[in-house]
Order: C-alpha cells, then sequence, then structure tokens
C-alpha cells in the first residue's frame, strides 16, 4: 500500500529546522503540483531549484528517512524551467511509491494549512503554532489542529462473491469497493451497514476490521472492513454516486498490478481466500 515505504521511514514528529538547498518542496496550486514527470518516474523540485525570493516562503513538512520536506506557502505562483503543473493524481500514477507517498501526504498537509489561514472561531489572521503541527489564532488562542476524515472500504462478501463498483464521477475510472466517510455520532460499525444500505441497498453482518491506510488525496483515513451478506443478494443501486455494482467470483477478478489502495489490496486479498486475514 502507498505508506508501506520499508525500509525507509517516515518521521512524523513536528521538529522544524530551516532548509537546506537539496531538501525537496511540494509546490501546489489547487488540485495541480509542481513536479517533472520522465519515463513513469516523477520528481518535485529541491530547495536550489526555487528562485532564490521565494525560499522564504517554505514550511517544514516531514522528515523521511533522513531527509527534510517542506510546502512552498508563497502567494506569488512559482515557474521553474523543466517542470511542468501537474494533477496531484499523478503522484499515484508514476513511480516510485515513496514519491506516491510523500506527494500524497504533502497534499493533505497543503489542503489543511490553505484552509486554516484564518481563525474559524473570530476570523482573525492564524499563525504556525511552533510547539507542534498545528495553527494558532493570536487573538483568541484557538489553536487548530489538522484535519483527518475517517472514511470505511468494505468489501462485501457472499461466499465466493465480492460486490465491486465503479463511480459515476470520480476521476478514477478503475474498480472500487463500497466505500464512504464516517459521520459524526457513528461508530465504524455503523457507517459500514449504513454505506452498503445506500450505496447498494443490502443487509449485512459479521463485520470485521482488515486493515487501514492513509489516503491524502482526500484528507482520509481509510479503514478497510470484510463483511457478510445477510439476507437477499439483489443490488439496488445508488444511481447519482456509484456507475456499477455487481457481484464478482473471486475466479474473475483479475491481477491489474497496482497495490498502492487499501482497496485493491482488499480485493486480491478477497481472490486469494485472505480476507479472513487482518495482519
Ligand atoms: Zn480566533
Amino acid at each position: 500500500m502507498i505508506q508501506e515505504i520499508e525500509p525507509k521511514i517516515y518521521h512524523n514528529e513536528y521538529k522544524p529546522v530551516p532548509a537546506k538547498d537539496d531538501d525537496y518542496v511540494f509546490v501546489f496550486d489547487g488540485p495541480m503540483t509542481l513536479v517533472k514527470i520522465e519515463d513513469g518516474t516523477i520528481t518535485c523540485p529541491k530547495v536550489s531549484d526555487l528562485p532564490a525570493k521565494e525560499r522564504g516562503d517554505l514550511q517544514y513538512l516531514f522528515n523521511i528517512d533522513g531527509k527534510n520536506d517542506y510546502l512552498y506557502t508563497g502567494k506569488e505562483p512559482v515557474d521553474i524551467p523543466g517542470f511542468s503543473y501537474e494533477r496531484v493524481s499523478s503522484f499515484r500514477r508514476n513511480k516510485p511509491k515513496l514519491m506516491s507517498y510523500a506527494g500524497s501526504t504533502a497534499y493533505h498537509l497543503n489542503v489543511w494549512y490553505a484552509n486554516n489561514r484564518f481563525c474559524g472561531r473570530c476570523g482573525h489572521k492564524t499563525e504556525v503554532y511552533g510547539k507542534e503541527r498545528a495553527m494558532k489564532c493570536p487573538d483568541c488562542g484557538n489553536i487548530i489542529y489538522p484535519r483527518i476524515s475517517p472514511a470505511v472500504i468494505i468489501g462485501i462478501t457472499n461466499g465466493d462473491k465480492i460486490i465491486m463498483t465503479r463511480y459515476a464521477d470520480r476521476e478514477y475510472k478503475g474498480r472500487s469497493l463500497v466505500a464512504g466517510f464516517c459521520e459524526i455520532g457513528e461508530d465504524l460499525e455503523a457507517t459500514v451497514r449504513r454505506e452498503v444500505m445506500e450505496e447498494v441497498g443490502l443487509k449485512v453482518k459479521n463485520i470485521r476490521y482488515y486493515k487501514s491506510q492513509p489516503w491524502g488525496f482526500d484528507s482520509g483515513l481509510l479503514m478497510g472492513f470484510f463483511c457478510d451478506l445477510d439476507g437477499s443478494d439483489k443490488i439496488t443501486l445508488e444511481e447519482n454516486e456509484l456507475a456499477i455494482a455487481e457481484w464478482v467470483d473471486r475466479s474473475e477478478i483479475t491481477d491489474e498490478h497496482r497495490y498502492l489502495s487499501l482497496t485493491e489490496e482488499m480485493i486480491m486479498a478477497f481472490r486469494n481466500g485472505e480476507e479472513g486475514r487482518n495482519l
């Protein structure tokens, strides 16, 4: 999965230090990011690639395997010869996996920093809070921590069959599983039951946890569950959201060799009869 970068180690501890010339910097403009893509390999600029006047606008992000990564926070758009603005999803479509992970996590932090420049309580401009990863309002004292949105991925099974879906209105057109964000007041099992009923009109039982995954592309923390059909297997499609939902036999599942996402890992785990394992 995207976060499995061993033997490299992701250090999330917030220990900001000034950027050095050969540190990487992530530059975003809405859903676009400034990168170089060559032969399916994606790279982002180094601090030394930035125009000198922009190097003061850098926010420390994290450290991967001894190397610090930064976010460009300047207001002026940056252009760097040899780099171009591509969709953020380019991080998941290109090698190496380390960049897929670092890029998606940087994007998650970028969205959070960009959305919290002002205090939601009093409207004053916020400041970076030095002690930990947070923004602080100097006027009313409000401290804002990074926002992570919990969501579930659901493998609905009935013997040797599983429900696979395709979304109607998303950039990603590949196969998927029923999924959705948790709502306030729900436990995860309630989210699973509600999403299954809303999206495909079925009841499920024997809900069991599989694995989890950070998914910075939509500020998410995904939690995977398998569950068994309880009652009728007749699918009633939520047409606003899903284009297709159908029962697929284990033997019909093909290996698409893309194991970045928890969804894909769960589909392959089911194909291999490993849906009962959670390690
Ligand atoms: Zn405030």
